[in-house]
């Protein structure tokens, strides 16, 4: 399954917030076995939403986006999707039912905190207020990391693929060495390679059979001159 990541947010753009949704999505969708292709970052602004969201989910078997829900004046992302999908939001009263029972009057909520996009399914908040939901294939997400991470959780298994093993093999030797045992490991075994040089270069090593890969792994150990 091909994914896109939308994050949204003014302060992410501006530096002020890290983006580790984008991060930690993107380990645990890629852990899942779906495959993050894309993950782009766009202002608090229903256009640039909108226009993402659509292109998107043309492209993509699902899109996931953070961050802009609730009901303050930068909150836009619920009306972005509305207007992807050519839809307005609506009073969603299941929504509002779930926040009764967690004890928020009427008096207490904005009313657009329970809006959602016409035909747009409840995704409830574990750690807050503000509701989160999935239309087709896009799913949304709150921006605070501990309830996007929890109402990930209830949607986690729509992402299952082939779950991916994953083995790291590190050396001292430079990254343009490596070229001709990087190519022979690719063609010998059915795994992946990426190469990340730091002070030393990590190889990681990625496929679905664990065996595969574990052979891959202890076949390049061998033949690299380990870290000192
Ligand atoms: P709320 O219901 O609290 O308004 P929200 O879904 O509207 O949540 P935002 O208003 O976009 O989320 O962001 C709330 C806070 O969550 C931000 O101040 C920021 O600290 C954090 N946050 C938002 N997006 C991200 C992100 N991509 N990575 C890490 N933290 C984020
Ligand atoms: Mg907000």
């Amino acid at each position: 399954m091909r994914v896109a990541l939308l994050t949204v947010g003014d302060e992410i753009l501006a530096g002020d917030t890290v983006n580790t949704n984008a991060a930690w999505l993107g380990r645990e969708l890629t852990e899942s076995g779906a495959t993050v292709e894309r993950m782009t970052t766009v202002p608090d602004r229903v256009a640039d939403i909108a226009r993402l969201v659509s292109e998107y989910r043309a492209a993509y078997d699902a899109v996931v986006v953070t961050g802009g829900l609730g009901p303050t004046h930068d909150d836009v992302t619920m009306e972005a999707v509305a207007a992807a999908f050519g839809t307005d939001l609506a009073p969603d009263s299941e929504a509002r039912q779930w926040l009764r029972e967690r004890g928020y009057t009427d008096a207490e909520l904005a009313p657009a905190t329970t809006h959602l996009p016409e035909r747009a399914e409840l995704l409830r908040n574990p750690e807050g207020v503000a509701p989160g939901c999935v239309i087709d294939a896009v799913y949304v997400l709150p921006g605070v990391p501990t309830e996007m991470k929890a109402m990930f959780e209830l949607v986690r298994g729509e992402f299952d693929g082939d779950r991916l093993h994953v083995e790291t093999v590190e050396t001292a030797e430079p990254e343009s060495w490596l070229l001709d045992r990087i190519a022979s490991v690719r063609e010998a075994f059915d795994v992946t390679v990426g190469s990340y040089p730091g002070e030393t270069v990590r190889l990681k090593l990625q496929g679905t059979d664990p065996e595969e890969v574990a052979a891959a792994a202890e076949w390049l150990r061998q033949r690299v001159d380990p870290p000192e």
